[in-house]
C-alpha cells in the first residue's frame, strides 16, 4: 500500500475515463514522450499502450522510481531527480511530448522554468499536456481586462498557444485534492516578441502589477525613469490600470526595457 505524500503534491489520476480523455488529445504513437511526476504510474501505463517511439519519466520520489523500475523495467527511462533541476533541453535529440498530472505546489514554477529555458532556436517540445489546479489554469488562460489576468497568463502567453481542454473533480484522484483541476494544451507560438533575458517580461510584470487597482503611472515611472517616450511610441495611457494593457503592449515594454 502506497501512502500519499502531501509534499510531493501526490494526488493519483484514479479516474479511467479522464485518463482516456487525456490521452485522445493528440495521438502520441511514435512520439517520444516526457511524463513529469508519473507517481504510481496510472497514466505511464496508458501511455505506454499506445505505442510511443520512446518514453523518459521524471520522479522525485525514490520509493515510487522503485516500484516503477519493478514494473516498467525496460520500457522506461527514469530520471530519479526534483524536475526544477533537470535541463529538458539535453534529454532527447528529437522532439518531445510533454505529459504531467503536475505537482500543484510547484506546477506555476515548472511552467514557468521551461517559458524562460526554452531555447528558440532548437526547441526541446513539440506538446505540453499539463493538469493544474483549476486556480491556476484559469489564470494561465486569462485574457487582459479580465479579473485573472496577470504575471502569469502574459509569461505563459509569451511563447506558447494555450487551450483549455476540460476540468476534472476531485473525486478523479486519490487522495481527493480539495480544489479541481483543470487540463491545459500548449504548443509552441512559431512568432514571438524575442527578447535578450526573459527576466525582464517577469520584472516589467511583476512591477507593473504590483498595485492591480492603481493607474500604471507610478510603475511605468520606476522603470522608465520619469521618460514618457516609450509610453508614446506604444500609445499607452498611464491612467489605465495593469489589467488594461494586452499581452503584446508587455512584450513590447519588456523589449524597450531591456534597450534602457
Ligand atoms: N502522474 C501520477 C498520476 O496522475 O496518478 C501522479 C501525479 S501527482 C499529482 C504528482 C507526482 O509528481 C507525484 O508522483 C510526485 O511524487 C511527483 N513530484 C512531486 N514533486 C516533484 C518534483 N519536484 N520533481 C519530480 N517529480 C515530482
Amino acid at each position: 500500500m502506497i501512502r500519499a505524500k502531501k509534499s510531493l503534491g501526490q494526488n493519483f489520476l484514479i479516474d479511467s475515463n479522464i485518463i482516456n480523455k487525456i490521452l485522445d488529445i493528440i495521438d502520441i504513437k511514435n512520439r517520444n514522450i516526457l511524463e513529469i511526476g508519473p507517481g504510481t504510474g496510472n497514466l505511464t501505463s496508458k501511455i505506454l499502450d499506445k505505442a510511443p517511439k520512446k518514453m523518459i519519466v521524471i520522479e522525485k520520489d525514490k520509493n515510487l522510481v522503485k516500484i516503477l523500475r519493478d514494473v516498467y523495467g525496460s520500457k522506461i527511462s527514469i530520471i530519479n531527480k526534483d524536475v526544477l533541476t533537470v535541463n529538458e533541453n539535453f534529454l532527447e535529440k528529437e522532439k518531445l511530448t510533454v505529459f504531467g498530472n503536475l505537482p500543484y505546489n510547484i506546477s506555476t514554477e515548472i511552467l514557468c522554468k521551461w517559458i524562460t529555458n526554452i531555447d528558440d532556436n532548437d526547441l526541446w517540445f513539440d506538446y505540453l499536456i499539463l493538469m493544474f489546479q483549476k486556480e491556476v489554469a484559469d489564470r494561465i488562460v486569462s485574457k487582459f481586462n479580465t479579473k485573472n489576468y496577470g504575471r502569469l497568463s502574459i509569461l505563459s502567453n509569451w511563447k506558447l498557444n494555450i487551450k483549455k481542454i476540460f476540468d476534472v473533480k476531485p473525486s478523479c484522484f486519490s487522495p481527493r485534492p480539495k480544489v479541481d483541476s483543470t487540463v491545459l494544451l500548449f504548443q509552441p507560438k512559431k512568432n514571438f516578441i524575442k527578447l535578450d533575458n526573459p527576466k525582464n517580461l517577469e520584472k516589467v510584470t511583476k512591477i507593473f502589477f504590483m498595485h492591480r487597482r492603481k493607474m500604471i503611472k507610478k510603475p511605468y515611472n520606476f522603470l522608465f525613469n520619469g521618460d514618457t517616450k516609450v509610453a508614446e511610441k506604444l500609445r499607452i495611457k498611464l491612467d489605465l490600470r495593469p489589467q488594461n494593457l494586452n499581452f503584446d503592449t508587455y512584450f513590447k515594454l519588456a523589449n524597450e526595457y531591456e534597450k534602457l
